[in-house]
């Protein structure tokens, strides 16, 4: 399990929580009043950090789920970034994979925020933060897979997103329409060495049903 500052904080708001509860009912005929408008802020504090936790495991399981779909890398895992060290990342990069640890894909937060959005969505809308989403996470089980060069992974990844979509539960009409999305409208944008010259042309490149191989 990913632990994180929030999963620390998460355990000691619980064990704050069952001392407060402790606490009521030793004290219930002396300071019953008090101490249960105590324990209500903790347990509000508490469903709170516990919500934002949630969330974070969940949208990184799901994340994992796909690297390890897309890769073929049964170890693989995604780490989506936590809150903290987000404060104090000034780069740019929506994800990345180093190649000495090449079975992690680390995901931005924003980047994970995304994907979260997208998936307790209906994904009839998604947005185009969304659909940048799910194709980086596509992205990056290609370095995973053991593709690091930046144009070929991005060529590589652009047909696997309708794959991708349809495993994390899309329709493949809703599939096959992000796919396209991303290739018509966020390629073209793309800077220098994500964009090949063979891939903007469609020549390595195809969408129809079936994808899941390299070209
Ligand atoms: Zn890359």
């Amino acid at each position: 399990m990913d632990v994180g500052v929030l999963t620390v904080v998460v355990a000691l708001l619980v064990a704050l929580v069952l001392r407060r509860s402790l606490i009521l009912r030793r004290d219930w005929h002396t300071a019953r009043g008090f101490a249960t408008g105590v324990l209500v802020v903790w347990v509000a504090v508490l469903v709170t950090a516990s919500a934002f936790e949630v969330k974070h495991q969940w949208v990184q399981a799901r994340a994992t789920a796909l690297v390890v779909h897309v890769s073929g890398s049964r170890g693989a895992v995604a780490d989506c970034q936590r809150f903290t060290p987000e404060l104090v990342d000034l780069s740019t990069t929506s994800g990345f994979v180093f190649s000495d640890s090449q079975n992690v894909a680390h995901l931005r937060r924003t980047v994970c925020n995304d994907l979260f959005a997208w998936l307790r969505s209906s994904k009839r809308t998604p947005t185009d933060a969304q659909v940048r989403a799910v194709h980086i996470t596509v992205h990056e089980a290609m370095h995973v897979r053991g593709e690091f060069d930046e144009g070929r992974a991005e060529c590589f990844a652009m047909q696997q997103d309708a794959d991708a979509a349809r495993f994390l539960g899309a329709t493949p009409a809703q599939a096959a329409a992000l796919a396209q999305r991303y290739y018509r409208d966020v390629y073209p944008r793309m800077a220098e060495p994500y964009v090949s010259a063979e891939c903007a042309a469609g020549r390595a490149y195809d969408l129809t049903p079936g994808d899941g191989q390299f070209p």
